[in-house]
């Protein structure tokens, strides 16, 4: 068989734990026999970023830049155990955290459909996407602990030298204290890359935040999505024939439950972070969920939603077999590989993750799958290993690409 050829590399961000091991499995198996794959290589394994002082991270981000499609492996945000157990020079930020930081773009989370396995939520017929900013709030935020009794104040110095200045609140004692941003050109940015996504898929676009409590913050975000949809997408989401819809939070949650589902839900940088977790698990499985950052000016970097399954890798060291399900993980590499092909004028490289990704789902419905979703489906079929799941993907594979 001849392999598919590349024009121009993908950024690879390799990561920790059994999705690192899953990794190469997934490489192995599924793509060096069928793509002459050109990447970029960036380690940002735990030893790696605290080796290089976390150096590698930035050059990953700047690399997307460069090439435009990124794929990245699920990686450690190490807190204080983590410091421990890797012995680290410094409680390094999470990765995803500085790569959106670099790049400021929208993090789009989609449930991978999958017929044999039905929502916790049966009314929901269709995949819900969930927008997520990615820039600033509490993940940029300046916290401290307040000892004791004081006045904490919000104060704010011009660059012309004016100052404004209001009272947060005045200490009788010891408290907490806490100060997020954000910039109108990332908020018009997300704005935008969640009207031109909505556009791309022809599906509904929904924004919700907390205007009536927090009046000039999420105002802010509010104001901006409505100024930007009557300037300049009204007509073009009226030819579309899908709406924009603005609605609080609350409001959302309880109308999303009624839904069919099919809507872009656009949500701010906490909201989105809780909210998809939900809608994964409401879809099936975190495992089957799909996660990939756009820029407004066409970067695009794909993951898995979840994490590096520690308590799998633990098993793994043991040298047990693990179940650990690797569709995320393929389906970033199939997502990242197809832009690769749209941006490079080449369809076989498309072809072949469409081809992927009919495999993994024939796969799945043929009842060979890893124990996640074997619990989820009616038909309780034995389990096996992610080793055995990925062998029988390749074997369709093969089947399909000859
Ligand atoms: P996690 O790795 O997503 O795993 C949580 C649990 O979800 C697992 O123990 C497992 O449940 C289930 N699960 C998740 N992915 C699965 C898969 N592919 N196949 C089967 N089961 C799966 O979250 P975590 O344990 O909270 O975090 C572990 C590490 O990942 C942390 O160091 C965290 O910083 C990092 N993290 C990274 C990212 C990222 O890079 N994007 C995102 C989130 C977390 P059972 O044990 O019940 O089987
Ligand atoms: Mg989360």
């Amino acid at each position: 068989m001849e392999k598919i050829r590349m024009k121009n590399p993908v950024v690879e961000m390799d990561g920790d734990e059994m999705t690192r091991i899953l990794w190469a499995d997934i490489k192995d198996e599924l793509i060096l026999p069928f793509v002459e794959l050109q990447s970029e290589y960036y380690d940002l394994g735990l030893p790696n970023r605290d080796a290089t002082r976390d150096a590698v991270t930035v050059a990953a981000a700047e690399a997307i830049k460069k090439w435009r499609v990124g794929v990245k492996c699920a990686t450690i945000t190490p807190n204080a155990q983590r410091m421990e157990e890797y012995k680290l020079h410094e409680m390094w930020r999470s990765p995803n955290g500085t790569i959106r930081a670099i790049l400021d773009g929208t993090v789009f989370r989609t449930p991978i459909p999958c017929p044999v396995i039905r929502p916790y939520i049966p009314g929901w017929t269709k995949p819900i996407t969930v927008a997520r900013h990615s820039y600033g709030d509490l993940y940029k935020d300046t916290e401290f602990r307040v000892e004791g009794p004081g006045k904490a104040e919000l104060l704010f110095t011009g660059a012309d030298g004016s100052v404004q200045r209001q009272t947060v609140y005045d200490f009788e004692g010891p408290g907490v204290l806490q100060g997020c941003f954000n910039k109108d050109s990332s908020i018009e940015n997300f704005a935008r890359s969640c009207f031109e996504y909505a556009l791309g898929e022809r599906r509904d676009l929904w924004f919700s935040a907390k205007d009536t409590i927090m009046k000039k913050y999420d105002g802010l975000f509010k104001e901006t999505f409505q100024r930007l949809y009557d300037a300049e997408y009204k007509t073009r989401f009226e030819q579309a024939g899908i709406t924009y819809f603005y609605t609080l939070i609350d409001d959302a949650v309880a109308r999303l439950v009624r839904s069919a589902g099919g809507m872009v839900w656009a949500l701010k940088n906490y909201d989105g972070d809780v909210m998809s977790d939900m809608i994964s698990t409401a879809f099936g499985s975190l495992a089957m969920m799909t996660s990939v950052l756009v820029t407004a000016d066409g970067r695009y970097e794909y993951e898995a939603a979840h994490g590096t399954v520690t308590r799998h890798y633990y098993r793994h060291l043991r040298g047990e077999k693990t179940s650990t399900n690797p569709v995320a993980t393929i389906y970033a590499w199939s997502g990242a590989l197809r832009r690769r092909g749209e941006l490079d004028g080449t369809p076989e490289l498309a072809g072949y993750a469409d081809a992927l990704e009919q495999s993994v789902l024939d796969t799945i419905s043929a009842g060979t799958v890893t124990g996640d979703l074997a619990a989820l489906m009616d038909t309780r079929p034995e389990p096996v290993d992610s080793g055995a799941f990925l062998a029988a993907v390749r074997g369709r594979l093969e089947a399909k690409l000859q």
